[in-house]
């Protein structure tokens, strides 16, 4: 089996094409190593090569394992990728760098108070439910505008980006396509799009961020927790 070290190569490179193959800059895409049911250690073996960048689903399981990870290396950047319930908000805030999953009028509250609460402001991104799936989390297509205006305006949120995970059995690249213009719309810079089945594709459409778990540090235990949606 190929070490960590070997497969973040191996991905950073398929990046790397996809973006010079779409006239795009390396440099423009960020990997967010998703390391979501690993542990510590197989963290710190990218940290040694050099990546920066990690990505979890649970505020939990972030806790568990990141403090420590941080306080050795202030430089590491941790994205919060799965839903957050509101109580969770301020732990949130406290650990994470950037927190992907704004969906709703509630948890952008909630976020807000807690930004000023703690003085420290993550970066935000906005979920968008691209596939319009009942099961998923995130924003309706036609509700994002008026949604970020409100994050803006109302909450005084850093949003800088969109982000979605398009339906299992549909063209990605539709969903990656519908998120770029979304963004641009709305002058919004970051596009957080693209997992192991379909980073390529997603840098092709503009991402900015990759969020890329299993072909970094292989396929998670099968029966994990069904992750429901927040609460509303
Ligand atoms: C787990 C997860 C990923 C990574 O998935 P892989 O298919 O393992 O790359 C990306 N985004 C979100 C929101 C996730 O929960």
């Amino acid at each position: 089996m190929s070490s960590g070290a070997d497969r973040l190569a191996e991905v950073t490179g398929h990046i790397a094409e996809a973006a010079r193959a779409s006239g795009r800059s390396p440099s423009d895409v960020t990997l967010v190593a998703v390391s979501k049911t690993h542990g510590a250690d197989r963290v710190r073996e990218l940290l040694e090569v050099g990546h920066r960048v990690f990505g979890e689903n649970r505020v939990q399981e972030a806790e568990g394992k990141f403090p420590e990870l941080k306080a050795a290396c202030p430089d590491l950047e941790l994205h919060l990728i799965g839903p957050l319930q509101t109580n969770k908000a301020r732990d949130a805030v406290a650990l994470f760098d950037v927190i992907q999953s704004v969906d709703r009028d509630r948890l952008a509250a909630a976020l807000a108070k807690e930004m000023e609460r703690l003085g420290r402001r993550p970066a935000c991104y906005i979920q968008v439910n691209t596939g319009e799936e009942p099961q998923k989390a995130g924003i309706l297509p036609k509700d994002v505008d008026a949604f970020v205006a409100l994050c803006r305006d109302q909450y005084k949120l850093p949003v800088v980006g969109l982000m979605c995970i398009p339906p299992v059995d549909e063209e990605p690249a539709l969903h990656f396509a519908l998120l770029a213009k979304m963004a641009a719309r709305n002058g919004l810079a970051k596009l957080s799009m693209g997992m192991s089945a379909d980073y390529e594709t997603a840098v092709r459409m503009g991402a900015t961020h990759v969020r890329v778990g299993s072909a970094l540090f292989g396929n998670r235990p099968p029966l994990q927790p069904p992750q429901p949606k927040a609460d509303a």
